[in-house]
């Protein structure tokens, strides 16, 4: 995204972080103390790419040192919004905003849910949440504004059935799923031949990746439009998916940035890591942090007639690993490398899968695959296409189920898992 445009938002959120937040107060960073005595101006591009990075593992270790002494009054009276995210490493992540904040960093997505979609506050909208008293069976369900949430915990056939006619009770004209959930719906709607919602027109899918397989499955389906939105709670909204399907920077609410492992920027196009700067949360700035996702800009004009900047996410998260037969951590990119080159060469014949390290040498893979396509031809293509030379040789167990359900602690579907203890590991560098 190009600073100068944002420059003044920018130098706003930075005088206010490095003024009244204890974690960047104390920073002593050459650069930081070189624009304090200016007030924070910033004169050229370069002078933004000298402010210093945050990790998330910095919330983890500093919590409270990031509210800033603006909010502490309404943090320590419990009036700031609380959100929590969990890391790779499980630790939760606890994020505030003041309402005010939250209400205006959320007003861009939803002026372009109606210009793109014709969708409005008003409009009744389903979702799935994270189930909050395990082991209970019942359906639970939550009414809040013009929405109604269905838990997600002990989810089976049954209780998807159960829930769509709750849906269909309810007729809301668009959901919010992760794209797991849309594809179980989807799966037993068609399976069951169970009606269609009369109102439901609009899907938007976040918090997990969306393989060309299950969009087309839910589009074919439940007959909706379908919109990407890239989000985290750290930032609310930070790119949505348009009428003519391109992700666009929400520019209004976060300043992007595509860095390399060195922290540098990369070269126009290249991919590397997605650093946000929020543009809107004053009560937990946060500055140049790294969101754990990796994409790309995409230097194109869209038709659409938003100007923001269009970017790309590789699929997944970057931050979790899988040792080689030597030791060494890899980046489980790799299997997302291998699931999108099978899908290519299989016409996109998986439909959700899930890769699990037991031990060195020792994976299993569960998929769940058109009914059409021979298992066999998957499983050959998959270790075909796995191209790492340090896994070569390891024991693959494939597996083939139906359907996969999100994990109900954390309320997704993982897609990879290490099941060796990464004691020591924190490499969200
Ligand atoms: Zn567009």
């Amino acid at each position: 995204m190009k600073i100068m445009n944002k420059i003044n938002r920018l130098e706003r959120i930075l005088h206010h972080a490095y003024t009244t937040t204890p974690f960047y107060m104390d920073s002593d960073d050459d650069y930081i103390n070189d624009i304090r005595g200016k007030g924070f101006v910033l004169k050229e591009e370069s002078d933004w790419e000298k402010i210093p990075l945050t990790k998330k593992e910095d919330i983890v270790l500093h919590k409270d040192s990031f509210i800033s002494s603006h909010y502490l009054s309404l943090y320590l009276q419990e009036k700031l919004l609380q959100v929590s995210t969990s890391g790779s490493t499980g630790k939760c992540v606890e994020i505030y905003w003041s309402k005010s904040d939250n209400n205006r960093s959320l007003m861009p997505l939803w002026l372009k849910r109606k210009r793109y979609y014709q969708i409005n506050p008003h409009d009744r909208h389903c979702y799935f949440y994270t189930g909050r008293k395990l082991g209970e069976t019942d359906i639970e369900t939550e009414d809040i504004g013009y929405a109604r949430g269905f838990c997600k915990s002990n989810l089976n056939e049954k209780k998807l059935v159960q829930i769509w006619y709750e849906m269909i009770a309810y007729n809301p004209i668009w959901f919010v799923l992760q794209p797991s959930m849309g594809a179980l719906l989807a799966k037993v709607v068609e399976t069951y031949n169970l009606p269609m919602i009369p109102n439901l027109r609009y899907i938007e899918m976040s918090g997990e990746m969306l393989l060309p397989a299950v969009r087309e499955q839910i589009e074919r389906v439940l007959h909706v439009r379908i919109a990407n939105q890239y989000g985290c709670v750290e930032m609310n909204s930070i790119a949505y998916e348009c009428s003519e399907g391109y992700l666009h920077c929400m520019e209004e609410n976060v300043f992007t940035e595509i860095l390399d492992d060195d922290g540098k920027a990369v070269s126009e196009g290249e991919e590397g890591n997605i650093y946000i700067t929020t543009l809107l949360n004053y009560a937990m700035p946060l500055i140049r942090y790294q969101i754990g996702d990796r994409g790309r800009f995409v230097n194109q004009r869209c038709d659409c007639g938003n100007h923001e900047t269009i970017m790309e996410l590789s699929n997944g998260r970057n931050n979790d690993w899988v040792i080689d037969n030597n030791g060494e951590y890899i980046n489980a990119y790799i299997f997302i490398r291998c699931i999108t080159n099978t899908n290519i060469i299989c016409e996109n014949a998986i439909y959700q899968f899930q890769v699990i390290q037991h031990e060195i040498g020792r994976f299993s893979v569960n998929l769940v695959i058109d009914d059409e396509f021979p298992a066999e031809k998957i499983r050959s293509l998959f270790l075909e296409n796995l191209w790492q030379t340090s896994l070569s040789g390891a024991a693959v167990h494939f597996n083939f189920h139906p359907n996969l359900y999100p994990d109900s602690s954390i309320g997704k579907l993982k897609w990879f898992i290490n099941e060796m203890n990464l004691t020591e590991i924190n490499r969200e560098e």
